[in-house]
Parts: C-alpha cells; structure tokens; sequence
C-alpha cells in the first residue's frame, strides 16, 4: 500500500483541506505517481486505485467535477455520481462528501461559509479567474447566508513561469488588472493567484494562500513544464 503525498493539509472553520502532490500512487510516466485525472490519457485503472487510495486516506467519498474552464459551479448532495460535467465548482453542505479540483498549474480555491457550514472547492485557470468563477461562488454562498466566508488558496504557476501572448495579457487586463503583470523577464504574463487575492480582497474573504510554484516544484504536476502530465488534487470536506 502506498500513500499519496500531501503537499498541505489544515481546517478552516469546521472543514478540513488537503492538496496531494504528485508522489506516493500507482501512475506510471508520465503520469506518476499520483495522476488523479481521467481524462489526461493516463490509464484508467491506476487513476482509480489513486482516487481509491485518497479516499481511504480521508475516509470520505470524493466527488470530482471534469473541470472545463467555466465560471459555474453546482451543488453536490451525497453519494452523487463522480465526474459531473461542465462545472468547475463544487458545493455542499453534506457531511458525506468530500469536494475535489483537479489542476496542473491552474489555481484552486477552497471555501468554508461559517453560518451555514457550507464548503466549496473552485478550479481556476486564467479564464476562470477572469470569468468570474471565485465572485460568482461567493455570491451563490452569500445568496444562502453564509455571508462569513474563509478561503484557501492552491498552488498554481507563478507569473515568472508563465508569460502570454499580449492579446490574452490584455484580455485579462481589461477585466482584472492585477492579474495582468510584466514579470521578472519582462514578458507579459498572467499572475491567476494575484487575480484570485485581489477577488478575495474585494469581496473581503479573508484567505490562506499555498505559495509554491507548480511549474517551479517537482512535487506537482505542471502542463507547462510537463505538457502531457497528470493532475493534483485540492480537496475539502466538513468535518464529522
Ligand atoms: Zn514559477
């Protein structure tokens, strides 16, 4: 038996989180070791035995969203069947389930709303974050009365490891600036977390952020480095 690594684990509120790193499964090159994601080209038994093993590990049922860089989000009730589609979000107020993002460089948030015990997890690549996703989550929290709201942010690529064509530099630029940035080489590029903070900062979320770089890290995945290459997993569920 072999443990998928945790890159960071800790509470907010009455949650629990947990974000893997890539090490501890049963994925071979070049999705090792611990590819969470089905659809990546990695073979269908060692994602399952992976998903497996980290349920076991959080005693709890995870539900996966196959993320598709939407701004939508939906509600999870228990024992709902894996994989829902067309959604990048993921809510409930279930004690039965565990909510998980799957992401290669793109950012994750996860939320805990402390009237209504509710937790969410949130995928967030640059389109994502520039649609809205994380506002939009907040306000379907908000909508019903969890106006005290926590936030955890993922690992993602950091703006040095990420520079964009100047059309999408100032795509994003036009709706939110402070994820639009000139980094260290002077290249435009996208900073998703900075874009996700100044988000959080508005709606007045207070946050913890995981700051590693996932294109810097040999204990994450990363598209950009790796191209083909499997997914890590952020996760969060209420506590029993
Ligand atoms: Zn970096």
């Amino acid at each position: 038996m072999t443990s998928l690594g945790v890159l960071a684990e800790g509470e907010i509120g009455l949650a629990r989180w947990l974000i893997t790193s890539r090490w501890g499964g049963f994925s071979e090159k070049p999705f090792n070791e611990a590819n969470l994601a089905i659809n990546v080209g990695d073979k269908p038994n060692a994602v399952e035995a992976n998903r497996k093993q980290l349920a076991s590990q959080i005693n709890k049922t995870i539900i996966f969203p196959i993320a598709c860089h939407s701004n939508k989000s939906a509600w999870v009730q228990e024992k709902e069947i894996n994989n829902l589609n067309q959604v990048d979000g993921l809510i409930t107020d279930k004690h039965g389930v565990a909510l998980g993002v799957l992401s290669a460089d793109c950012a994750t948030v996860l939320l805990f709303a402390k009237e209504t015990s509710v937790v969410a997890a949130l995928h967030a690549g640059w389109k994502g974050m520039k649609d809205k996703i994380l506002p939009l989550a907040i306000a379907e929290l908000r909508r019903n009365g969890g106006n005290e709201i926590s936030a955890i942010l993922g690992p993602a690529i950091c703006a040095n490891c990420y520079p964009v064509s100047q059309e999408r530099f100032f795509e994003v630029k036009k709706v939110e600036p402070a994820a639009a940035v000139i980094n260290q080489n002077k290249d435009f590029a996208i900073d998703v977390k900075a874009g996700l903070k100044s988000q959080l900062n508005q709606e007045g979320v207070d946050f913890d952020s995981i700051e590693i770089c996932s294109f810097e890290s040999e204990d994450l995945f990363s598209f950009r480095r790796e191209n083909q290459t499997g997914r890590n997993a952020s996760l969060i569920w209420l506590k029993d």
